[in-house]
């Protein structure tokens, strides 16, 4: 069944220049995410975590090495093909959750769609709505982010990247601000929505604790993908 690639990194070289000293961030990595799939990434603090999420959310460009996301090899894509697939296909969640805070939780969510500039008000609504509902945050449409919980503004979030419909949604380490009670309910969520929605996950973390709740689980280090 989850036989249709939607990621794939082919022999991935990025490197950061650090002042005088070079950085190797990846290191020829290979790694295919399969639709409907939910990955977990597990590595320690600087194994390049965050710049493999960065690389296939087209935030970064990797020095050498192809990674295409459903099908497209994003180093022949445009700035505006890049950016469409960042607004449409992709959805982010952070680890400190990234809200405006003079926003309420409903127009948060919302802000995505609002960019898109496509659909009617009433459309972004019900969208709105359906990833509100879908996170279990009826209560808190109108309240702002400082009067919600880590687990629930993380809640939002998950909406947030939910409501523009993508195909791939990206954590980085999305509990690492959560005790481990929340940061377990958290991943429960997101294994239903995966579920529900049919959205292929792909989130980082290094909290092996959580390991044991993930379909897949793929190890790095060193820059580089261990054998699975
Ligand atoms: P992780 O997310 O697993 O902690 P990162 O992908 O953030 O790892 O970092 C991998 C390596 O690259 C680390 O050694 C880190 O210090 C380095 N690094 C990350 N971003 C930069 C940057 N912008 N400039 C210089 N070095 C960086
Ligand atoms: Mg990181």
């Amino acid at each position: 069944m989850n036989s249709q690639p939607i990621v794939k990194v082919q022999q991935v070289v990025k490197t950061y220049q650090l002042g005088e000293t070079e950085v190797k961030a990846l290191r020829g990595l290979n790694l295919t995410l399969f639709k409907g799939e939910f990955t977990a990434l597990i590595g320690a603090s600087g194994s390049g975590k965050s710049t493999l999420l960065n690389l296939i959310g087209c935030l970064d460009e990797p020095d050498q090495g192809v990674v295409e996301i459903e099908g497209h090899d994003i180093s022949k894509m445009s700035e505006q093909e890049k950016s469409h697939l960042r607004n449409r296909r992709v959805g982010f969640i952070f680890q400190s959750f990234n809200l405006i805070p003079v926003l309420s939780i409903f127009e948060n969510i919302e802000l995505p769609l609002i960019v898109q500039h496509e659909l009617s008000a009433e459309e972004r609504k019900r969208r709105v709505e359906q990833a509100i509902q879908d996170v279990g945050l009826e209560k808190f449409r109108d309240y702002f982010p400082n009067k919600l919980s880590g687990g629930q503004r993380q809640r939002v979030a998950i909406a947030r990247a939910l409501v523009t419909e993508p195909a791939l949604i990206l954590a980085d380490e999305p509990t690492a601000n959560l005790d481990s009670d929340t940061a377990h309910k958290i991943i429960d969520l997101l294994k239903e929505i995966n579920q529900r929605r049919h959205v292929t996950f792909f989130f980082c973390t290094h909290d092996e604790k959580l390991m044991g709740r993930v379909g897949r689980v793929v190890r790095i280090s060193d820059g580089q993908i261990e054998t699975e």
